[in-house]
């Protein structure tokens, strides 16, 4: 869309204010919001100042000075402002070199693609992302240097009190909520809200459900590619916690807020297509071609590694325990849902994919398909072999032969090693710049894993 054109529908669709959101290396959504009328065609083109100094490890002070690109076809009315608001998504760039940013999560996406593109094998990389998330009536929960406290409500489970008139004869059971209509399902209103202010936000939607969890959710959304599908998590993200926040709720993307109940993933469908075609489709197995094998290959092969941005939080480990529907081998299958890779059943070559099962929606959704993306192309590049596929329930194999298949990591900071050692799939043809992948590991085993370890936990009195 021309710089002309956005300024039109400024003026003809009476847009007061224009929010530019990007997201950060840890994937939290940043904004900065400007009079509509005083943005110029020059700026739309060229970009926006803005001072990067205080995102979380981007530039020190001394050199603060960033510029915002909007990508005007990113471009949508927010649903959420009480004055009418465009939002725009955009790459940040360099003020004085007028290069990328290399520690902007989209831009390595944007990095991913081209380098996909340079080595001919495909033109285009699609993902489908499903990510789940909790609605809880409400979490409350502080963090002071000698303790910690945390505690959540949720109308449908088991910790509710019952005070303040609350109904509690409708309860989903334990890990039932896949799927009893009403009144057991508490929340359909509320996710249809959020679809709705999702189709207000362009999004195409499809179908919403409760999950297996008391008080989870998901939507079923329309595939992009490696940069929309990006935007489409976080316009995602940002549809679920403004709706659940209008009613005084709050929604959480935490891959395991509730002991003893499902977590929440998100899942990952992929396919790379050229010249119009889609290259995952031929005559292997599960009706794959052999490029898809060599793509899954590459994925399990890193398939450690790759967490350090696909499961990048310490709570994601949580997780990755046998038992929940969460995967905790890095094999593939046609049937199995324990293992990491899926191949769905589509009776299309043009649907014909896989899921990649491990990730979650705690990080950066830049990163993690950009990760993806430069462990299929390893794959491919080198013809690395998947092995034959696990059609088994992974949960119950016999030790013996479970021992012989590679596990996800055990934990965040296991994960971050594993990558720091495992890395040059990553940084081929410079796709994640390794001053990045340092201040990337280096800010979360210093902020995250660190803390964890030294944080007291309730539990701890408990034991
Ligand atoms: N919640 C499960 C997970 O952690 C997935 C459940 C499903 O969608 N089948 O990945
Ligand atoms: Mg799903
Ligand atoms: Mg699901
Ligand atoms: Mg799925």
């Amino acid at each position: 869309m021309a710089a002309s054109a956005l300024l039109d529908r400024i003026k003809n669709e009476g847009i007061e204010y224009v929010d530019l959101q990007f997201g950060d290396m840890f994937g939290m959504l940043q904004h900065t919001t400007f009079v509509a009328s005083e943005l110029d065609e020059d700026q739309l083109e060229n970009g926006i100042p803005f001072d990067g100094s205080s995102i979380r490890a981007w530039k020190s002070i001394e050199k603060s000075d960033m510029i915002f690109k909007p990508d005007l076809s990113s471009a949508f009315v927010d649903p959420f402002r009480e004055q009418k608001t465009l939002v725009i998504f955009g790459d940040i760039y360099e003020p004085r070199t007028g290069e990328r940013y290399e520690r902007a999560p989209r831009n390595i996406a944007h990095k991913a693609l081209e380098y996909l593109k340079s080595l001919g094998i495909g033109d285009e990389i699609f993902f489908g992302p499903e990510p789940e998330f909790f609605i809880f009536d409400g979490v409350r929960y502080y963090i002071e240097p000698r303790g910690s406290y945390f505690e959540v409500d949720s109308q449908e489970g088991p910790w509710t009190t019952g005070e303040d008139g609350v109904n509690l004869g409708h309860k989903i059971r334990h890990k039932m909520g896949y799927f009893p209509a009403t009144p057991q399902d508490t929340q359909m209103d509320l996710r249809s809200e959020i679809v709705t202010n999702m189709r207000n936000m362009g999004m195409t939607v499809y179908l919403h459900h409760h999950e297996v969890a008391t008080s989870q959710g998901e939507i079923g959304i329309k595939f992009g590619n490696i940069i929309t599908a990006g935007d489409l998590v976080h316009k995602y993200k940002y549809a679920v916690k403004n709706t659940a926040y209008k009613h005084g709720k709050t929604a959480t993307f935490m891959p395991k807020p509730m002991f003893g109940d499902n977590g929440s993933g998100m899942h990952a469908h992929a396919s790379i297509w050229k010249d119009g075609k889609n290259t995952f489709a031929g005559d292997g197995y599960a009706n794959l071609s052999q490029t898809a094998l060599y793509a899954i290959g590459g994925l399990l092969k890193h398939g450690r590694a790759i967490q350090a941005f696909t499961n990048p939080t310490g709570n994601s480990y949580r997780r990755l325990v046998p038992g929940y529907e969460a995967p905790v081998k890095l094999a593939y299958s046609a049937t199995n849902r324990s293992a990491a890779i899926r191949i769905p059943y589509v009776t299309s070559d043009k649907a014909r994919r896989f899921e990649f099962r491990c990730g979650d929606a705690s990080g950066s959704p830049y990163l993690n398909f950009a990760a993806m993306t430069m462990a299929m192309i390893d794959g491919i590049k080198n013809k690395i072999d998947p092995g034959a596929a696990l059609d088994k329930n992974i949960y119950d194999l016999p030790p013996e032969e479970a021992q012989s298949i590679p596990s996800t990591c055990a934990t965040q900071e296991e994960a971050i090693r594993e990558m720091l050692a495992d890395k040059d799939w990553l940084t081929a043809g410079d796709v994640f710049d390794e001053e990045f992948i340092q201040a990337y590991a280096e800010f979360r085993l210093k902020s995250e894993v660190e803390p964890m370890k030294l944080q007291p936990t309730p539990l701890e009195y408990d034991l």
